[in-house]
């Protein structure tokens, strides 16, 4: 299975997701093909909205620190948040789905999750730093919500060509 990444002005990046239902053949070859995209786009997550899959479900690499690349992919599905930290922390992201653009982005230093994984298991997990940070952007995505939601005014508008331009080219 091969899955096309969507950019920036792609109307699927602002639609919520639906939830998870079956869990089956098709969702675990989705979640593969998922990773394998991730990979291939030397991305750290991925949301389902970003191949085109109207689903909750993404890819994050539980990365233990800022360097650990070769942290192992974890499949979540229906996440839904349960506690974040009232401490934060600050860090600059990027998005496979808007290329070239970077910005920093506050986000809790901890969460608690509760999904289920391509079998339908439930689990409960807690997540901090970099990880928690990865979770937090690609369950975003199922929200229909993107990091550049988060920049200020004056950034946004520094960066309008820019994404503009993104969209113009990536979707005609
Ligand atoms: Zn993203």
């Amino acid at each position: 299975m091969e899955l096309k990444l969507r950019y920036y002005g792609d109307p699927i990046l602002r639609e919520e997701a639906a939830d998870v239902e079956d869990f089956d053949e098709e969702l675990f070859e989705q979640a593969a093909a998922m990773i394998e995209t991730m990979v291939r786009e030397r991305g750290i997550g991925l949301a389902g909205p970003q191949v085109g899959l109207r689903k909750k479900i993404l890819i994050a690499l539980k990365m233990a620190d800022l360097d650990d690349s070769d942290a192992d992919p974890v499949v979540v599905v229906n996440p839904e948040i349960l506690e974040r930290s009232r401490d934060t922390w600050v860090y600059e992201e990027g998005c496979l789905s808007i290329p070239g653009v970077n910005g920093d982005v506050t986000r809790s230093e901890k969460i608690k999750l509760r999904y289920q994984d391509v079998g339908g298991a439930e689990h409960v997990i807690e997540a901090s730093g970099m990880f928690a940070r990865i979770l937090l952007h690609e369950i975003d995505h199922l929200h229909g919500k993107l990091f550049i939601d988060y920049l200020s005014t004056a950034r946004k508008s520094l960066l309008k060509p820019k994404l503009n331009e993104i969209s113009k080219t990536y979707n005609g």
